[in-house]
């Protein structure tokens, strides 16, 4: 917390989402932000006087807004409070965008559909990536087997040009998560996936049972963290949901065409899974959303503010600069624009160490959006 500093507090002319006037102190990149209902006062970290990193822990930021002096104002609040949530005005002259695929996404498509952001592109949330994931794996019937002393993932293969598995142990006592580990059904065309579950299940009684009380599962399974360098996507958008209709909420829908549509079954992870089974003496498994609904799961989402060459079909600039605003970065999983086929962490700070090394030290001044269209990407 900052003291009350002599600053004279002026309004922003920017709104909270319940319509409240937002105030800032009268500084050079405002070093203190207030509410005119709570007169908060905090430390931000563009201040001149504390050019040091701060982290504030447990804020959420809720929009984000271009001024007119060229900067971004970001209305925040505290993401643990149930009422009393502290609404904050955060305002600076660069903004990095971080909050993974769902949080930018959602951020940059609420600034373009109320137009607190000017000139964002139509690619916002259109080829999300799965990373053309399946998470299936197989459980051993025996009670002496133990998978679990290890690290996580060791290794992986790949069966065909566009597909990579790698096993995947889980800590001794993670069982809980073995509730999502169906016995393993397969999709395509001819009966529905779920149906075929059901018949699955009543085939073998037994392992849906253990699927169910997932008792000592972490110790006897090991799971298949299969993906793909397909290229299929999905889209992101906002609309009001049938169970909450007071509010936009983030969705997907996939309008592209069968082939295109992230899978949510892979015949070679399927294949895999029972021949890995098979070996250790166990039952395979799929993940329940994709037998019950047919709906891929992921770890890695990636994608909807990609890189690329211009925003009729992409985000970012291949500085991860959204395009029309050189001072406004998305440095996350969601401005990779391919399926990667490999977990995508280092490829996610690859990306930002070379976005970052682009960005001007403190002393020079601020690209203009004039400067930047005219300056050549490296
Ligand atoms: C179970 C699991 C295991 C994984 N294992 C691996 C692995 O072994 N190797 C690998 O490479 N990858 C792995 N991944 C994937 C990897 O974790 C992600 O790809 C990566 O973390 C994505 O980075 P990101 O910066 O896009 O987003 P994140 O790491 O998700 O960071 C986004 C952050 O922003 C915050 N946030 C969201 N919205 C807002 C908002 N509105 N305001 C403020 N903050 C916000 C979130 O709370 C979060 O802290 C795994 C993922 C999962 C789920």
């Amino acid at each position: 917390m900052h003291p009350e500093s002599s600053s004279r507090i002026r309004t922003s002319g920017a709104r909270d989402r319940l319509g409240r006037d937002v105030s800032f102190a009268e500084d050079a990149w405002s070093d203190v932000v207030t509410t005119p209902r709570t007169h908060w006062t905090r430390t931000i970290s563009t201040s001149p006087r504390n050019w040091g990193l701060r982290i504030f822990p447990e804020t959420r930021v809720d929009a984000i807004e271009q001024a007119a002096d060229g900067g971004y104002n970001l209305v925040a609040f505290r993401s643990t409070a149930m009422v009393h949530r502290e609404r904050q005005l955060w305002r600076a002259p660069i903004v990095v965008l971080a909050a993974g695929v769902l949080g930018t996404v959602d951020l940059l498509l609420r600034a373009r559909e109320n137009g607190s952001v000017p000139n964002l592109s139509s690619a916002i949330g259109r080829r999300v990536r799965t990373n053309s994931e399946a998470i299936v794996g197989a459980t051993s019937r025996r009670g002496n087997v133990d998978f679990t002393d290890g690290v996580a993932i060791t290794s992986g293969i790949y069966p065909d040009e566009v597909t990579h598995i790698q096993p995947v142990r889980y800590p001794r006592g993670s069982d809980l998560i073995g509730l999502l580990s169906k016995p393993l059904t397969d999709g395509g065309p001819g009966l529905p996936r779920p149906l075929r579950f059901l018949i699955n299940c009543i085939r073998r009684p037994d392992d849906f049972v253990r699927s169910i009380v997932p008792f000592s599962w972490a110790r006897r399974s090991i799971l298949l963290l299969v993906m793909q360098v397909a290229d299929n996507h999905l889209e992101l958008i906002l609309r009001r949901r049938w169970y909450w209709p007071f509010s936009y909420r983030l969705d997907s829908r996939n309008r592209a065409p069968r082939e295109a549509r992230n899978p949510s079954y892979i015949p070679v992870a399927n294949d895999m899974a029972r021949r890995v089974a098979k070996k250790i003496g166990g039952w395979p498994s799929s993940s329940i959303n994709e037998v019950l609904f047919d709906i891929p799961s992921t770890a890695h989402i990636l994608g909807g503010a990609a890189i690329g060459n211009d925003p009729e079909d992409a985000v970012c600039d291949d500085r991860n600069r959204v395009f029309g605003h050189p001072n406004l970065y998305v440095v996350d999983g969601s401005a990779v624009p391919v399926n990667l086929g490999v977990n995508p962490a280092l490829t996610i700070t690859a990306l930002a160490e070379h976005a970052m090394s682009h960005v001007p030290a403190k002393s020079a001044s601020l690209e203009t959006p004039a400067a930047a269209a005219g300056g050549g990407a490296n």
